[in-house]
């Protein structure tokens, strides 16, 4: 009897674990709805929208349920912002209609899809405003999975595996869900943008059937860690390796963000590149972001991350040297350019002989003479400036330091493997992976260590 007792007790505890360790709780069957601040129809005076079936006024109640108001029967409206900081709708022969309240939200009539044109885009579900000052916001009130339609379909190719589209549509989900946590537009009312700051959003036109059909597929769904929303950042090709996050952006270590040893990217779209710079173009690049050498002498990788990219590059160059991060390297070149910083450096072409002097000091650093700020100390204790003709014994021969020390003809090949960053998933490895017969889910779970897929905790 007792042993039935401890196997009761030992069922219980283990049912419980389950339920503990699932805490994010399915969501239901009401769609959840997103606030998305159109940045190029915002802080304007006025706002155009049209419908070739008119509109719909819905209001919105304290409970989130969305009823139908009224209709107006007009194809175009312009909505203002009055003097006394009410919103306006007017028609096209500047009459009056109506004054819109801050629950109310537009849509075009009929039974149809709910579409409407805000200065020639087009947008799903529905339009509401606020206000900015004397200024409109306009707010794009769409269903979150509407929403990701005119976002999955800017960031991964439609001819991409199904497996991999579903995959790229769970991560977008993912970002979206923890953008939305962060309540960066929470001052205008609106929870998301539509630019970079938050993440891209086209619309109607930046919809594609394929990718939708991956977004329908895995609705609702998101990767989480301790069950939180994880970043879920991703990269065009990791080069064979992925990397982890702190070593390429600093800050603590991210558990789910580590580096994976990743052989599907391997050939595949953005696998490898080479490019070629003139030193004189490398030195102006890095001038302009603030890391100025003088002219360029040398570039070397003085330390690599797990995945192999290049952590801290040292630029040795005529004014001395400096130690920036692979990042603010690639940063400086252009991300278009330096594709990646998984890459190998060769020096092409001689330095001048003169410009090959370099000072060592006692604690072993290194660091290129510059003539005009050196000085030298004789035996009598007298320290002066070198200023006129100064010749040095090197290995070959005596050669004077004065004329110059600029470098002829010197440039330097980068030879690179994948494209962008490197953290999280390689969306063409992904793909690999796909065409491999493996699921999404697993495709997902090779590039974030830990994760679970599961649907997101309803607001
Ligand atoms: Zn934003």
């Amino acid at each position: 009897m007792k042993r039935y007792i401890i196997l009761a007790l030992v069922l219980v505890f283990i049912i419980s674990s389950f339920s503990i360790g699932n805490l994010v709780v399915a969501k239901d069957s009401k769609d959840t709805y997103v606030k998305i601040m159109l940045k190029n129809q915002s802080n304007v005076k006025q706002v155009k929208l049209d419908s070739s079936t008119g509109f719909s006024i819905y209001e919105i109640d304290n409970n989130g349920k969305v009823s139908k108001k009224q209709e107006l029967t007009g194809k175009s409206i312009i909505v203002k912002l009055e003097g006394n900081g009410s919103i306006s709708l007017y028609d096209n022969n500047d009459k009056k209609l109506m004054t819109l309240k801050t629950n109310q939200l537009i849509t075009s009539n009929g039974n149809g899809e709910k579409l409407i044109k805000v200065e020639d885009k087009e947008y799903r579900d529905y339009i509401t405003f606020a206000k900015n000052g004397d200024k409109l916001i306009t707010i794009n009130y769409i269903e979150l999975e509407h929403y990701l339609y005119g976002v999955v379909a800017r960031e991964v190719p439609a001819s991409f595996h199904i497996e991999a589209r579903k995959a790229q549509a769970v991560a977008a989900r993912t970002y979206a869900i923890r953008n939305i946590n962060y309540n960066r537009h929470k001052d205008v009312g609106a929870d998301l943008c539509d630019d970079t700051h938050c993440q891209v959003y086209g619309g109607k036109a930046a919809e594609n059937d394929k990718i939708n059909e991956a977004i329908d597929a895995t609705k609702g769904l998101i990767i989480t860690y301790n069950g939180k929303p994880i970043d879920a950042v991703y990269h065009s090709n990791s080069g064979g390796h992925t990397d982890n996050a702190h070593e390429i952006w600093g800050g603590s270590k991210t558990d789910y963000l580590v580096a994976v040893k990743d052989d599907y990217s391997i050939n595949q779209t953005g696998y490898s590149w080479e490019k070629t710079f003139s030193a004189e173009h490398i030195g102006s690049k890095l001038k302009a972001e603030g890391h100025d050498v003088g002219s360029v002498i040398d570039i070397q990788v003085v330390s690599r991350t797990e995945g192999g990219r290049a952590k801290q590059v040292k630029i040795i160059g005529s004014k001395g040297e400096k130690t920036i991060t692979g990042e603010q390297f690639r940063k400086a070149l252009g991300y278009t350019e330096i594709r990646s910083t998984l890459f190998t450096i060769t020096k092409n072409g001689q330095n001048n002989n003169k410009t090959d002097v370099y000072v060592i000091g006692k604690d072993g650093s290194s660091r290129n003479a510059n003539l005009n700020d050196t000085y030298v100390i004789d035996k009598s204790g007298k320290i002066s400036k070198i200023e006129d003709n100064v010749n040095v014994i090197t290995k070959d021969g005596i050669i004077n330091l004065n004329d110059n020390v600029t470098p002829k003809n010197l440039s330097f090949t980068f030879q690179g493997k994948g494209y962008g960053h490197g953290i999280g998933m390689s969306q063409y490895g992904a793909n690999a992976m796909a065409k491999n017969g493996i699921k999404y889910e697993n495709i997902l779970k090779f590039y974030y260590k830990g994760v679970k897929i599961e649907p997101y905790e309803a607001k």
